[in-house]
């Protein structure tokens, strides 16, 4: 088999696990006091997530909101014990921006407790609800690392009206030391087209896009030797979703492509390589440490 980048770059396959009510598109509709009240469907959702994924010998990392932790402790459970990595999505689905620091700081906190407390291993990812560390909210990084995490993948560097820090770039940092260890930022991904950027890693996106053009943008990055993100959440392949009452760009966004996106990603697994952004993260670290050899790397 010819050794391009495409077969032997590892991308991250990364579930946002949450609630179809708890979206932050939904945040002006439904209210945090009212969750409570809407059926739960995050079991069956799951449940299709974590079968598609073992069809095809994937392990991927699942940000698990740490609410939806403490009300359904099994549901954790369940996705570690099948070899996948568990990571916080925080406590309780705020977007960073509506936070003080010191709020911020309790809501990592509980949902990294929360979550090793379940799982019985260390949790070391976050990933902010909305994507939302942004320019101005920054300084979440060094809260992160001080908090005991070692990588968020929380940055998407394009423009949009609710996220997006386009002069990120689209490349894993390293953005904060101390004495115990290293917080990386791993951005959701894009293609650059010269000054545009192009967001494709999952998500509406990757429900509104042809698949051919998801698997060429994913190979084009692969070959230049850059691991991709990808992103879901369970709702994405619930045909049964409950329509909730909302404005009609809101609804467009958060039920587009939903029929048909298990199909397109049982098309998409198998003709990439995937892993945990862990292995992710560990691949780019061991490519940093490696001298690139005379005549082979160099391109
Ligand atoms: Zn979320």
């Amino acid at each position: 088999m010819k050794d391009t980048g495409a077969e032997t770059t590892r991308n991250a396959f990364t579930v946002d696990v949450e609630e179809y009510f708890q979206v932050e598109a939904f945040s002006g509709i439904i209210e945090r006091k009212d969750w409570e009240r809407y059926p739960s469907r995050i079991d069956g959702q799951v449940h299709r997530v974590l079968r598609i994924l073992d069809g095809f010998d994937i392990r991927g990392t699942f940000f698990i909101l740490g609410w939806l932790a403490e009300k359904n402790p099994s549901l954790v459970k369940r996705i570690a014990e099948a070899g996948h990595e568990i990571a916080s999505h925080g406590f309780d689905h705020k977007m960073i921006s509506r936070m003080t620091p010191e709020e911020f700081r309790q809501d990592v906190r509980r949902s990294k407790a929360v979550l090793e407390e379940i799982s019985g291993g260390t949790v070391a990812g976050y990933r902010a609800p909305t994507f939302s560390i942004r320019e101005n909210t920054s300084w979440a990084h060094e809260i992160l690392l001080h908090e005991g995490y070692g990588y968020s993948s929380s940055v998407y560097p394009i423009w949009h009206d609710r996220y997006g820090w386009p002069e990120f770039g689209d490349r894993p940092r390293r953005i904060a030391s101390n004495g115990t260890g290293d917080l990386w930022e791993v951005p959701l991904a894009v293609r650059s087209l010269g000054p545009v950027k192009i967001p494709f890693g999952g998500g509406g996106y990757f429900r509104s896009y042809p698949l051919f053009l998801t698997k060429a943008f994913f190979r084009d990055r692969a070959a230049r030797g850059k691991a991709s993100v990808f992103y879901m959440h369970p709702w994405e392949l619930d045909t049964e979703l409950p329509v909730v009452d909302a404005p009609f760009l809101t609804r467009t966004r958060h039920y587009l492509g939903i029929p048909k996106a298990e199909r397109k990603l049982a098309s998409l697994l198998p003709s990439l390589r995937f892993g945990t952004l862990a292995q992710v993260l560990e691949d780019l670290k061991g490519a940093a440490a490696t001298p690139p050899r005379p005549g082979k790397d160099a391109a």
